[in-house]
């Protein structure tokens, strides 16, 4: 297995030379070329497929938040799902979502009960509606931008293969970074 630091490096280096050839052909393309390389970094830092090992590269990029990704390698035993082609990328996504929205109920639940004493039950019935009014709205809007979605998932995916394509063979002493 490389390590983080490999990974991150290698992705790095295929991601500014695949922007740079795409630009120099597609230089009308050039915000979609950008969602792809955003998504491919993204990937790389904060949502590597070894998320479903404890301490590794991506989980401490979190700082603080790590403690979210305790339950996801918990869950999921090192090279399963996490390291499936587009399913484990996914799998990632959905469990951020899960659990930023787990936490944020949790965050407005203990807000709310702290700063009412009384009539909790319609403060947090209130609360939940608004929450749910904004998530249809970030839905609608995803829905707006589908395509540059689409587009963040090609450059996350693709980060991935490369992380699994390394993750495949050994590679020389020379090449590996701690
Ligand atoms: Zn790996």
């Amino acid at each position: 297995m490389s390590s983080g630091k490999t990974h991150s490096i290698v992705n790095t280096v295929i991601c500014s030379s695949g922007c740079i050839v795409a630009l120099s052909f597609y230089p009308e393309h050039r915000a979609e070329v950008l969602v792809v390389a955003f998504g491919a970094m993204i990937s790389t830092i904060f949502l590597s497929p070894d998320l479903d090992l404890p301490g590794t590269f991506s989980q401490k990029a979190w700082g603080w938040f790590g403690w979210l990704w305790f339950p996801y390698h918990l869950i999921f035993r090192h090279r399963g799902l996490s390291h499936v082609p587009l399913l484990g990328t996914l799998s990632r996504l959905i469990w951020l979502f899960f659990a930023v929205f787990c936490f944020y109920m949790l965050l407005l639940t203990i807000w709310l009960y702290a700063g009412s004493d009384y009539a909790l039950g319609a403060s947090l019935n209130e609360a939940y509606a608004t929450s749910s009014l904004r998530l249809t709205e970030v839905l609608s809007l995803a829905k707006q931008h589908n395509h540059l979605l689409f587009l963040l998932l090609m450059g996350m995916s693709l980060a991935d293969l490369s992380h699994l394509f390394l993750d495949s063979f050994r590679l020389p002493h020379f090449f590996r970074f701690k």
